[in-house]
This record gives C-alpha cells, structure tokens and sequence, in this order.
C-alpha cells in the first residue's frame, strides 16, 4: 500500500524554495566519470552540473545504473572524476590525491549505505565513534561525540548494546549517528533505507528532517518515490545525466506520518 495519499503536508510556504538556499556547498561542472575494463569503457556519468546549497534536502532517483552511486561516491570523495569539477565548500577537490580526498571525505562528509556495516563485536556507542579515531580529537571528547550523536538519533539508551540487539532501523540509526560524529557539512546517503520496512525507513527520514531542520545539507538516493517526498529537491538521473531536477512541492513531514503509520509488535 502506498502511504503517500494519507501523508500530512506542510504548507506550501514551509517547503523551502531552492532560491534561498544557502551558499554552495557542492558544485559540480560537466562531471564524467568512465570505467576501465579491459576493453570496454563504461561512460558512467556524461556530464552532470549541479550546485546544491547549504540546507538542501536533494533527493536522487533513477534507474539502476544511471548512475547514482557514482555520483554520490565523488561527492563523498571516495572516487575521482574522470573529467569535470567537483567544488565542495568552495574547496577544488577534483584535483586531490587520495590521500588529501581521505582527509576531506573524514572531516567533511558523513557516509551511510544501504548496509549499515557496523563491526559485531562493538557497541553502538564504539561503533558510533569510530570515525573520531582518525582525528586529533581527545578519548573524552570522542565519547562525548559519540553519546551526542547516538542521541541525535534517538539510542542514547542503547550505548552499550551489540548490533546483534538491536533491529535493522537501530542499526541504520547508529550508521548515521556514526555518519555525524565528525560534525560533517554534508550528509550523504545512498539507498538508507533499502533494507527497512516502510515504517522503519520513515522513521530515518524522520531523523533526516530534523537533522536537515537543524541546517545539515542531505542527498539521499533512494528508488522509492514516497521516499524522495521527504527531500525539499528531486533529482532523477537516466544515463549518465541529471533529466529532471524539482522542487518538492507537498513535503510530507516524517513525523506526522509515522502517527498514521501501524507500529509492529517485536
Ligand atoms: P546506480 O547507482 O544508479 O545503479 P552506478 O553509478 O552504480 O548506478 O553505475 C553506473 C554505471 O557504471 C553502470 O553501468 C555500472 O555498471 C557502471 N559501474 C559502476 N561502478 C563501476 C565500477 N566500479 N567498475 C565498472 N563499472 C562500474
Ligand atoms: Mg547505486
């Protein structure tokens, strides 16, 4: 059943229009990414442009294999572009090496998949943490981050617990809350909730309203359309290309969903 004719909308006035976003968080100019296998060349993005300002809330569908993921993987500077520009916070980072994109990608950029790929053997407070191992941040300070993310997704009473205790929506909220920790610019997020129920992946828009509410720029790609309502932007990619870029015009809001929505015994 779609859920999307029983959403709650705000009005029209609180949808935010592009038009006064904040300053550019993310530009990218004629980006082309291709694959090298052997013989073959995979021309994965043909020249996308787009400027994403700060508070967005973009939301990326499209077929499979038209390119989304490359896309997201060079705004979260885990690949290079082939061709093309890729300014994030104004910085040029099309040209880094690895090794300054690593730098860039941990302090900047806050990463949650489809997989929640947290470690077994760790709680969620240490899994949340994680991250901050790579930064000059202190072990008090790290564990006080790492408690003020798990709050901000609601599992501050589950520090101690192993994902093996926890539910698929838990554990996706301790990846993002693990996504958050380094304080990021940009929270980017390919297919969050492909592995949830529809409750559950509501529940994590929930989490990304109020995040995005508190300023955090978002992009989000999921293939489900009542999904993409939660965004204040769509974009749909197809071949390579950027086909449809729109404004979402009756923005549900998660949380007066979710009252409309049965909750599951466990
Ligand atoms: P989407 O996320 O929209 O499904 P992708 O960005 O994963 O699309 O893929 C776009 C195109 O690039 C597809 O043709 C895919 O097969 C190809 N591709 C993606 N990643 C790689 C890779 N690491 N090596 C080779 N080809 C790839
Ligand atoms: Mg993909």
């Amino acid at each position: 059943m779609s859920t999307i004719d029983s959403m709650p909308v705000v009005n029209q006035t609180e949808a935010a229009p592009i038009a006064s976003a904040g300053a550019a968080v993310i530009r990218v100019e004629d980006a082309h990414k291709y694959y090298d296998l052997g013989e073959t060349r995979v021309h994965a993005l043909r020249g996308v442009s787009i400027v994403i300002g700060q508070g967005e809330f973009v939301a990326i569908m499209g077929a499979s294999g038209s390119g989304k993921s490359t896309f997201m993987n060079m705004l979260g500077c885990l690949d290079r572009l082939s061709s093309g520009r890729y300014l994030l916070e104004g910085i040029d980072v099309s040209r880094h090496d690895k090794r300054a994109l690593a730098l860039i990608r941990n302090q900047k950029i806050g990463f949650v998949f489809q997989g929640f790929n947290l470690l077994a053997r760790t709680t969620a407070l240490e899994n949340t943490a994680l991250p901050t191992l790579y930064t000059k941040i202190d072990k008090a300070e790290r564990g006080k981050r790492a408690a003020e993310a798990l709050a901000m997704v609601g599992l501050a009473d589950r520090a101690q617990h192993f994902p093996s205790q926890m539910s698929g929506g838990q554990q996706q909220r301790v990846a993002v809350a693990r996504a958050l920790v380094n304080r990021p610019s940009i929270l980017l997020a390919d297919e969050p909730t492909g592995n949830l129920d529809s409750r559950t992946s509501v529940e994590i828009m929930e989490i990304f309203q109020s995040l995005n509410d508190k300023g955090l720029t978002i992009v989000l790609v999921t293939h489900e359309h009542d999904i993409s309502q939660f965004a204040k932007r769509v974009l749909v990619f197809r071949d390579g290309k950027i086909r449809r870029d729109d404004p979402v015009v009756h923005r549900p809001k998660a949380t007066e969903v979710l009252k409309t929505l049965p909750t599951l015994e466990d």
